[in-house]
């Protein structure tokens, strides 16, 4: 049985428990990081912990442990599950309290939670046969840039691509595309352009998102951040994703549009490359 942390415990995942009054059951009113595990080790995760904390200080949620303490819980649990490809799972609340839409007491402890999921994602066959997605109105709260544990829009995006046959969603707000359910957006233009829509509080600063904009620089190719139409998006001629789980994946239909040829393109194919090979050089 998978071993999971709880607030200063390890323990089996059928022990873990958390209060009917966590503010996380009852207000959505907790934040998560997703951390990929290569070869036993965490990607980019400096990059997961300063996100972490910027999600927790737009949300003036206070929270006590160290990047340190978070690093030797992320390498024990994956030690303890013996987790060589994967994902880590954090997840922090503001704790339970007794149920009032005010914040309770600074000192009320935070439930912090951490899982492991054992995952092949480098051979995953998405990223050979290529995604297609569906565009989807964005109707989410408007701090997409705040990592919190409200996904139910995005839950819901997921089950619409299923039932349309599909494999994700893209967000669209006024004619734009923002991101994906739960990963960051890209096209190719015809003139080998990557664009992929500008941080703001329209979408989540993915982590991976970063790391591929300077794997795009290092190959020299042009980058644009800048919001793109769901049109140039169907007339692009390659599309992709990014994110901690679907690392750099290709899309190959937006809608009824075929992208490029309907096959994983080109330069996708590069940076997903480029962006394994630095995050197996760079993992910790
Ligand atoms: N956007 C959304 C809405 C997401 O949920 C995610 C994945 N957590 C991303 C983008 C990608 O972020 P990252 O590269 O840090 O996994």
């Amino acid at each position: 049985m998978r071993q999971v942390y709880i607030n200063g415990s390890y323990l089996p995942e059928s022990e873990a428990r958390v209060s009917v009054f966590d503010r996380g059951f009852l207000f959505a009113d907790g934040v998560y990081e997703v951390t990929l595990v290569l070869d036993g080790k965490l990607v980019d995760f400096a990059g997961h912990m300063a996100r972490l904390r910027r999600s927790l200080s737009e949300l003036e949620m206070p929270f006590s442990l160290t990047e340190e303490d978070l690093l030797k819980i992320h390498r024990e649990l994956v030690r303890q599950n013996d987790v060589c490809e994967g994902l880590v799972y954090l997840q922090v609340t503001r704790g339970a309290a007794d149920r009032d839409f005010m914040f309770p007491a600074q000192d009320t402890p935070n439930t912090v939670v951490l899982f492991t999921q054992k995952k092949a994602l480098v051979d995953n066959p998405l990223a050979i046969r290529g995604q297609h997605v569906v565009t989807v109105e964005d109707l989410r709260w408007r701090r997409c840039d705040i990592k919190t544990v409200q996904l139910l829009y995005p839950s819901m995006a997921k089950m619409q691509a299923k039932s349309r046959g599909a494999d994700d969603a893209w967000f669209v707000r006024e004619g734009y595309v923002t991101e994906g359910s739960s990963n960051n957006a890209y096209i190719v233009t015809s003139d080998g352009t990557i664009v992929t829509r500008d941080l703001s509080i329209d979408i989540l600063h993915g982590i991976t998102r970063a790391a591929v904009v300077e794997c795009a620089s290092d190959l020299q190719l042009r980058v644009e951040e800048r919001p793109f139409t769901v049109h140039e998006a169907r007339c692009a001629v390659e599309a992709f994703s990014t994110s901690a789980s679907g690392l750099v994946n290709p899309v190959v239909r937006i809608d009824d549009a075929p992208i490029g040829a309907g096959l994983p393109g080109l330069v996708t194919q590069r940076l997903r490359q480029i962006y394994l090979d630095r995050s197996r050089a760079s993992a910790v």
